[in-house]
């Protein structure tokens, strides 16, 4: 079952189309970099198309009809979009679901010291990480200071060309010999994850004199004190804008690929479909990175709220009518792939891989060890999808990270599935998946924009 490389099916003009797109995502992703940041980014574009906050039009009382569009937030982090159809909303949605978290590494509540006039940031990671790939590496602060006073200070250092960035060291390889020993998930270790911060003393200061001299740097741009460490939620992320990758700048190199990709071309493909019968849904979570929890993740209850409150405000409001809404939804679960990688076939089964410049991938089943924790969709679902791609001429592959046992990966895809809905998993394959710097391929990118397009208007 060959799938054709979808570069080949285009005209001048629609290569074109696959570069505009491509930029316009390198900005959105060089822009965001933490779930706060795509959610404001979201708000931000979704006024521009129209789309109106629901929680003013409960507080209003006003009601809503089809064709209207608005959207929720959830503490900052995470986002739902609704355009209503022309069908009742218990006839069910089709939803989009991506995630707005990443891999990176996060600050300590108490992470400040100074150690050898050199002052350090004690850091946690948060997601998946190949440690090793962390260190030397220009990397940003990302996040908020939440002061007691009430005052929420954003921040961001190492984004502009002006700014400093910070660093995590790694030994060099003159004093490596018992370092290259050790297996690579012990070659950094995760308490050695300390950021730089800086090397100077502040003048007439004597005992952790560079320290004083950060805190005052802080003090001055942010009114910071050290104890604002306790309710601040800075990330350390790599610092630099995406760009493109390959002489032929086909590919897109940039960080946070996962899940940004999906959730960029899932928000764009919403905020440009016009009228359709189904309700079009697209739901932007965090906290897929460590298992869907808490009140900003998937398995919140947070979209089923917004859902019995969109119905109360076309009318359409009963328990019963909420259930059979989400149990007759059909469900993408936006989320990346593996691409095959030649660096490393033996990871793979190639028969079932996805390949870069071959279009959406769709994972019938993810999960590990005989699919454990896999949502696997009906072969019903498929068929209709696959019907639903061959009518648009979107380019699609069907795909499975990885061989069989050799790892393996989850996302939210089975916690929608718990309403009873149709869910499938899909999404852009990358290669270098939760490194700093991930890579896809445009017209793949493309391709799945025009994919959540067509989901979104099938009936
Ligand atoms: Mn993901
Ligand atoms: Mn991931």
């Amino acid at each position: 079952m060959e799938r054709k490389n979808a570069w080949k099916k285009y005209s001048d003009e629609d290569k074109n189309n696959v570069f505009t797109f491509a930029d316009e995502y390198k900005t959105f992703i060089s822009e965001c970099k933490t779930e706060r940041e795509c959610v404001k980014k979201a708000v931000e574009l979704a006024k521009k198309a129209g789309y109106r906050d629901l929680q003013e039009i409960i507080a209003a009382n006003e009601t809503l009809k089809a064709g209207d569009k608005v959207y929720a937030v959830n503490m900052k982090k995470a986002i739902v979009l609704f355009n209503i159809g022309s069908e009742p909303i218990s006839t069910g949605m089709n939803i989009l679901g991506a995630h707005i978290d990443s891999p990176r590494l996060d600050i300590k509540q108490n992470p400040m010291y100074e150690d050898s006039d050199l002052v350090l940031l004690d850091t946690h990671y948060y997601g998946g990480i190949k440690k090793y790939q962390w260190v030397t590496l220009p990397l940003a602060l990302h996040g908020v200071i939440a002061k007691n006073d009430g005052t929420i200070v954003d921040v961001c250092i190492g984004e502009d060309e002006n700014d400093p960035v910070v660093g995590i060291s790694d030994l060099l390889i003159h004093l490596s010999a018992d370092q290259l020993d050790k297996k690579a998930a012990k070659v950094i270790e995760g308490e050695n994850l300390d950021v730089t911060l800086g090397n100077m003393p502040l003048f007439g200061e004597e005992k952790d004199a560079v320290k004083a001299n950060v805190l005052k740097l802080l003090k001055e741009k942010y009114d910071f004190e050290e104890e604002d460490f306790m309710s601040a939620e800075i990330e350390i992320v790599p610092a630099g804008k995406a760009r493109d990758l390959g002489l032929d700048r086909s590919m897109v190199a940039g960080y946070g690929h996962d899940d940004r990709i999906c959730a960029y071309t899932s928000l764009l493909a919403l905020l440009e479909t016009e009228s359709s019968k189904k309700t079009s849904v697209v739901l932007l979570v965090d906290k897929e990175e460590v298992g869907s929890i808490g009140a900003t993740g998937m398995q919140s209850r947070f979209f089923e709220n917004a859902v019995a409150e969109l119905m109360d405000r076309v009318g359409e409001y009963s328990e019963l009518k909420l259930r059979r809404a989400l149990a007759n939804s059909k469900m993408l679960s936006s989320d990346v792939t593996a691409a095959f990688d030649p660096n490393y076939a033996g990871a793979y089964e190639k028969k079932n891989s996805a390949f870069f410049g071959k279009g959406l991938a769709f994972a019938k089943y993810t999960g590990a060890r005989g699919k454990s924790g896999c949502n696997d969709a009906n072969a019903e679902f498929v068929a209709w999808l696959r019907n639903v791609m061959d009518e648009n001429d979107v380019a699609y592959q069907m795909a499975e990270l990885g061989k069989v046992d050799q790892g393996g990966g989850g996302t939210i895809a089975y916690i929608l599935a718990e309403y009873g809905m149709e869910v499938i998993d899909c999404g852009v394959a990358l290669q270098n998946m939760h490194a700093p710097w991930e890579v896809a391929s445009k017209v793949d990118i493309y391709e799945t924009m025009r994919g959540y397009k067509a989901f979104l208007m099938a009936e």
